[in-house]
């Protein structure tokens, strides 16, 4: 039984990787719930294997642990466009924090980084091996430029200290215990969609993303951190759809066809985006949801939410 911290665990996906690990370890959720929520995880509370504390990455912490997720960062367009700076310096300093934890107790740490680094992609699909091609000082730099800082800290940790890290860039994950309200394209179709509310699209519809069902990024992170492998690492699903598509899909499930409002695109909203999944597939992880399968468990969640009074 491992001691595994997760920081950013109160998340989406910190969330459910704690759901995930508590059946054979013990688990440390660390996040300051900034945009977490503890009804991701009030059901771990009482759990014996299971800590929660309640911390902000940006100042250092001290927690002996075997293996480190560390993924806590404000994800979302719509916080990161309102808090730049506090986007930057929790990813910054938070990794800071998280890597002098990994170094002080040997542990292994699996660093969250992003598609986004990728920018406004010129190659497709995007192979590790692409530097990308990112606006350092647009509105959506905080993010992607703190990310590649991120992983460029992460191998220096490495290289110097022989800090045990694994450098993940995941592309767009959805499912189960996201957050309704964060503005990302699946939870705003689906939840406006179940309301009858207007569904702002950015652009005309044809950008286009990779969708990742939840269960199998758990498998890909947990493979990764498990592996000999130390990135970087094309995490998610390579096929491949257009918005409209995703939204004609939801569309024939609701009650009522979506309310699809399109307006200006959003500036270095990349038009197409595609892992290649080359290295992770020789690993032996691969996804295995099917787009259909895993929004249709999606829109359950959002449904049972609802009716339980969330929002
Ligand atoms: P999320 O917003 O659901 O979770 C992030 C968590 O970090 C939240 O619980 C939040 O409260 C916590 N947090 C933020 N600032 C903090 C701070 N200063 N101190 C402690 N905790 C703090 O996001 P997510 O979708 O679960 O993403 C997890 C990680 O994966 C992030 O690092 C994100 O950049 C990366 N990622 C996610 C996606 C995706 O599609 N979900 C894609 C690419 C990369």
């Amino acid at each position: 039984m491992k001691t595994i911290l997760i920081t950013g665990g109160a998340g989406f996906i910190g969330s459910n990787l704690c759901h995930h690990l508590i059946a054979d370890h013990r688990v440390i959720c660390l996040d300051n719930l900034s945009c977490g929520s503890l009804d991701n995880i009030s059901d771990l509370m009482n759990h014996s294997n299971f800590t929660f504390v309640r911390h902000d990455v940006k100042q250092s912490f001290d927690i002996p642990c075997d293996q480190i997720y560390h993924l806590a960062a404000h994800a979302s367009p719509k916080f990161y466009l309102n808090d730049p700076i506090e986007t930057s310096m929790t990813i910054g300093l938070g990794t800071v924090s998280a890597l002098n934890n990994a170094r002080k107790y040997k542990a292994t740490i699996l660093l969250a980084s992003t598609s986004e680094i990728y920018g406004e992609p010129d190659v497709h699909p995007q192979p590790e091996s692409y530097y990308g091609n990112v606006n350092t000082v647009g509105p959506r730099s905080c993010y992607d430029q703190s990310k590649r800082w991120m992983e460029t800290l992460g191998n220096d940790y490495r290289r110097t200290y022989g800090t045990d890290v694994k450098i993940v860039r995941i592309f767009n994950t959805y499912g189960p215990r996201m957050k309704m309200d964060d503005g990302r394209i699946i939870s705003e179709l689906l939840v406006r969609g179940i309301k009858g509310e207007q569904v702002f699209i950015y652009g005309d519809g044809h950008q286009t993303r990779s969708f990742c069902y939840i269960d199998d990024m758990i498998e890909q992170l947990t493979g990764i951190i498990n592996s000999e492998c130390t990135g970087p690492i094309n995490c998610g699903n390579d096929q491949e759809f257009s918005i409209n598509q995703i939204a004609e899909k939801i569309s024939a499930w609701l009650e009522e066809p979506l309310k699809l409002n399109f307006v200006s695109p959003l500036i270095n909203d990349p038009i197409r985006r595609r892992p290649q999944l080359n290295r992770l597939h020789s690993m032996g992880l691969q996804a295995h949801t099917d787009i259909e399968e895993g929004l249709k468990h999606t829109l359950n969640y959002f449904l049972n939410s609802l009716k339980q009074g969330a929002l």
